[in-house]
């Protein structure tokens, strides 16, 4: 059977994503309406501006459906995404899904440098890792609630979180050719 993955298409990177999913060998469907939801086994929100991701979200009736999906199906945020799925963040412009319980600060690491690239080592279920990160305009994760493990981090703050099957990065792993990521947010997709 071949798998879905749906990739929010309201706004944002989401192109680059379904192109990585598919080499990795799922179908994509960009998810722009509700009942696409229903298609699909897991559910990746890119990178963009999270204040329009938030607006569009409530414009095209999904915030209720992606919460709903996400009592029972994996989730991943990139950057924006990642500031959408907060528990809470410190932009009056976005409202988030609450989907990890993670504090987040938009645009976190300062003014001066809005976007840089690091290697990080990041855990995996057999290992680890050391992939390139990008980082543009990314959010900072400022507190990690009980049930959330890190499992990278950068500077000591950490940039990749996980709680259950859902995955928070604050960088674009959609960018630089490596898989790591998004085939360890694969893995928690029931086949
Ligand atoms: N700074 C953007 C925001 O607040 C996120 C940037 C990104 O996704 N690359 O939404």
């Amino acid at each position: 059977m071949v798998v879905t993955v749906g990739v929010l298409a309201l706004q944002g990177a989401f192109a680059k994503h379904q192109q990585i999913v598919e080499q990795l060998g799922f179908q994509t469907l960009a998810v722009r309406y509700a009942d696409e939801l229903a298609n699909c086994s897991a559910l990746i929100i890119p990178g963009g501006e999270s204040s329009t991701i938030s607006l569009q979200l409530d414009n095209n009736g999904l915030r209720e459906a992606v919460t709903e999906f996400a009592r029972n199906h994996p989730v991943m945020g990139t950057c924006a995404g990642l500031i959408l799925m907060a528990q809470k963040t410190d932009s009056r412009m976005v409202t988030t899904l609450g989907l990890l319980d993670i504090s987040v600060s938009r645009n976190g690491w300062g003014r001066q440098v809005h976007s840089f690239t690091a290697n990080i080592t990041i855990a995996l279920d057999n290992g680890s890792a050391d992939v390139p990160a990008v980082f543009i305009r990314a959010p900072r994760i400022d507190k990690t609630g009980p049930g959330v493990e890190v499992l990278g981090s950068y500077d000591h703050q950490p940039v990749l979180v996980r709680q259950g099957g859902h995955l928070g990065v604050t960088f674009h792993p959609e960018l630089t050719g490596d898989q790591s990521i998004h085939d360890l947010f694969l893995k928690s997709v029931v086949t």
